[in-house]
């Protein structure tokens, strides 16, 4: 008989979509014909089945309970990736004469301005591009709108391996968070955010759902004459069933949710993580041989960038890599060099086995 463990399975350092723990692989795998009692695959059943109903409210309870996101706030599971929030997010929150701060940190913060500055008045109040998003704005550096509308930013910025260490904070206006490849890698402080959000395919599940948690004073805001899908008002009054929702995707981040509760929730992943990603980072700091892209202070315990002495040695370095059964690891062409993504499904044996490969390749071409 063929089940998931059998099947041999590589090291994926790819940045999204990405490894899903394989726990979450094999009950998928196990119920695919039939839902326990259902006789009915989650793909087949009707969105407005009690059954469908039961595992939507349990994604969103488990949400809730992982993150502690208080009383007064809404999660909703949208479609259209975290890229439609980049637009969603002005349409809603940004009134005509009013301004919106971005503190653009990365790639995605970049497309995150393009989409707002179409709908409304934007205000880059820092960007760290002229040093290639290799770190974090200082206090000094960051020029906020009295009155802004909102803050956007952006957690880990996963082309340039930047994270925030601490929550970020931006004066007094609403802080809205693209958290697409760091949300609930660590404990988060949900009542310091006014709009969270993120694509699922990197830390919670497959692609093809999103992630929003939303302040219900935020609601007020939005437009009467938006279009309907892209009113939040919409998803936040139907419970994230107004339309057809992306079934099978909200199902198996229910069942990331259940993995995280009992592999010691946020804390207990945040502590893996720290432990994966501090591992990685001994090892390029270990000679001079690599060289980390992030400042010190703001490496990205989700996406590891680094360089090697040439491009061909990077070519060589993703080559032989991939040769010993770890995929992924070509970094994006804008930084260049290596990208190890290792989110919380990501297992430690695999980051031992870079470190390991990484100080052979050393030996070897040093
Ligand atoms: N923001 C960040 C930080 C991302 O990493 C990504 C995807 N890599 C996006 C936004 C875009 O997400 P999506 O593909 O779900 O639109």
């Amino acid at each position: 008989m063929s089940t998931a463990t059998t099947v041999h399975r590589i090291f994926n350092f790819a940045a999204g979509p990405a490894v899903l723990p394989l726990p979450v692989l094999e009950e998928v795998q196990r119920d695919m014909l039939a839902l326990p009692g259902v006789g009915m695959s989650v793909m087949e059943i009707s969105h407005r089945s009690k059954t469908f109903e039961a595992i939507l409210g349990q994604a969103v309870a488990d949400v809730k309970e992982l993150a502690g996101v208080p009383e007064g706030y809404h999660v909703l599971f949208l479609q259209g990736g975290a890229s439609t929030q980049f637009s969603m997010v002005p349409m809603n929150l940004l009134a005509a004469g009013a301004t919106a701060d971005y503190i653009v940190t990365g790639a995605w913060g970049q497309k995150a301005v393009k989409e707002a500055k179409r709908v409304g008045a934007v205000n880059v109040a820092s960007t760290t591009e002229a040093d290639n998003f290799s770190r974090l704005p200082k206090a000094e550096e960051v020029k906020l709108t009295p009155g802004a509308a909102y803050v956007h930013t952006t957690s880990n910025e996963t082309i340039h391996g930047v994270e925030f260490k601490q929550e970020p904070a931006f004066g007094d206006a609403p802080l809205v968070c693209d958290t697409s490849s760091n949300m609930f890698s660590k404990p988060i402080d949900v009542p310091r955010y006014a709009l969270i959000y993120a694509g699922a395919q990197k830390n919670l599940g497959p692609a093809g759902v999103t992630i929003v948690i939303l302040r219900d004073d935020l609601l007020a805001r939005s437009p009467a004459t938006l279009p309907t899908m892209l009113n939040y008002n919409t998803h936040a009054k139907e419970n994230s069933l107004y339309n057809t929702p992306p079934a099978f995707a909200i199902y198996v981040v229910g069942l990331v949710m259940k993995w995280l509760k009992a592999n010691g929730g946020l804390a207990g992943i945040a502590e893996r993580n720290e432990r994966k990603a501090g591992k990685l980072y001994v090892e390029i700091d270990r000679t001079g041989f690599y060289r980390g892209h992030a400042a010190k202070d703001c490496r990205s315990n989700m996406n590891v960038t680094f360089r090697l002495p040439s491009e061909e040695l990077e070519a060589e370095f993703a080559k032989q890599a991939k040769a010993a059964g770890m995929d992924g690891l070509k970094g994006h062409r804008s930084v260049g060099g290596m990208r190890a993504s290792i989110y919380n499904a990501f297992p430690e044996e695999g980051v031992d086995t870079l470190v390991a490969f990484m100080k052979e390749f050393e030996k070897k071409n040093g």
